[in-house]
């Protein structure tokens, strides 16, 4: 007979998802999830349902018109209907073209063949396969994660077979980066440890460092030995360019040191349920890199086999083809854009009613998401009163608004910060 106790109470975010289908409000607002929505419609995400209705078919592709003008390609593909096995490292396309997209067309590390990439599931997956790989392969066991994270990476990790530890990251005093505490303790890290950055768009927080913090980052990292495994489910995101958001991890690269990185593309190719996405591992030499490609090979073999097919095929199909990549690249665009008004609008919201304190940090960070500062006491009253849902912890998703919410959203955190 198996007897465990429930495992849902302890996942703060499925209770926020839980609670809100059960309220009939017609003004409930769920901010918890992070997923992105258009401006007209909470239920539609990327797709209009008639896409993910569409035959599996290659070599062509439609363009779907979302109510409010955005567009979001599709792939169909398939005359051949391909459902065979892929190799345990997945799609080789998809593989070459993830790890252009984040190096760089001219990146001498995958010029040199140092890199070496896998397909895994989505950004979760790559986390973890990169994870085991470092528990069995790396002589130093121990992970430093910023506090705060991402809910999932220290399960991830521990898991993995990694002792996870964390560093300094945000300041709740300025709602900014805890830079000085951040260099202080990678600094007392031990020699060789392991380091996860976001790549951009930190989630929780929306705080990122300037290109000249991260400089000093990087600097403090590699005259200390530190390896520096990257978490990228944002590209493109934060400031709607993908070279910009890709700026920290080239510069990590340029200067000829190894790296980690775990790419996905549910967020910015609106692929969540495909579960695609790349571990890349860049190493000191093809030698180094082929090796390491060998040991992946043995990780994911008894994981999960070989990665799925179609979400690859899409991503492949998009990053392959000019005019996909150049509709692509507007659409995030358009996406980054949207939620920097949606920030606008609740800042100058709570302005217009007078709500005390600064709100400036809904201006400047960056992202998804918004660390509002909000507590416990205040995140519940936005729930109990106003329907509402967020994470505890004060984060919302700037993504799951529009401006026919934001007034609602403000006379909430009024009422919370008020009260
Ligand atoms: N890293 C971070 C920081 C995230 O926010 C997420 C998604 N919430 C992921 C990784 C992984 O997401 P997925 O497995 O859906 O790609």
């Amino acid at each position: 007979q198996i007897k465990v106790v429930s495992g849902l109470d302890h996942e703060m975010l499925s209770q926020v998802t839980v609670a809100y289908n059960k309220d009939p409000s017609p003004v409930k607002l769920n901010l918890g999830v992070g997923a992105y929505r258009i401006e007209v419609s909470f239920s539609f995400l990327f797709y209009r349902p008639s896409v993910l209705e569409m035959p599996y078919s290659r070599y062509c592709s439609y363009r779907i018109s979302c109510c409010n003008g955005l567009s979001y390609l599709c792939l169909i593909s398939g005359r051949s209907r391909v459902k065979e096995y892929l190799p345990i490292t997945g799609l080789a396309e998809f593989n070459k073209l993830s790890a252009k997209l984040m190096f760089g067309e001219d990146s001498p590390a995958i010029r040199e063949n140092r890199v070496t990439t896998v397909q895994c599931l989505s950004g979760t997956g790559s986390l973890r396969v990169g994870g085991e790989f470092l528990a069995k392969h790396y002589h130093e066991r121990t992970i430093y994660i910023p506090q705060p994270t991402w809910g999932n990476h220290p399960k991830i990790f521990t898991l993995a077979g990694l002792s996870v530890k964390t560093y300094r990251y945000y300041d709740p005093a300025t709602r900014g980066l805890h830079f000085h505490g951040l260099l202080e303790d990678l600094g007392s890290a031990p020699s060789g440890a392991i380091v996860l950055l976001h790549a951009c768009a930190h989630n929780p927080t929306g705080v990122d460092p300037t290109i000249q913090q991260w400089q000093k980052i990087r600097q403090l990292m590699r005259s200390k030995g530190l390896l520096p495994f990257f978490d990228s489910a944002y590209q493109g995101f934060a400031s709607g360019s993908l070279d910009t958001d890709a700026k920290p991890v080239r510069m990590f690269v340029a200067d000829g040191g190894e790296c980690l990185l775990a790419q996905s593309y549910a967020k910015n190719m609106g692929l969540y349920g495909e579960r695609v996405g790349a571990l890349s591992i860049v190493c000191k030499t093809a030698d180094v890199a082929s090796k390491v490609e060998s040991q992946l090979k043995l990780v994911i073999r008894p994981m999960f086999s070989n990665p799925p097919i179609h979400g690859a095929s899409i991503v492949a199909t998009i990053l392959r083809d000019r005019n996909l990549f150049g509709e692509w690249t507007v659409e995030l665009k358009a996406m980054a854009d949207r939620i920097i008004s949606m920030r606008q609008k609740l800042f100058d919201a709570l302005r217009a009613r007078g709500t005390p304190g600064d709100w400036s940090h809904i201006i400047k960070q960056i992202g998804m998401f918004t660390f509002t500062g909000l507590n416990k006491e205040q995140v519940t009253i936005m729930t109990k009163e106003y329907h509402i849902y967020m994470t505890s912890d004060g984060r919302i998703s700037m993504a799951g608004l529009s401006s026919k919410t934001i007034p609602h959203l403000a006379d909430a955190m009024h009422a919370a910060v008020t009260r």
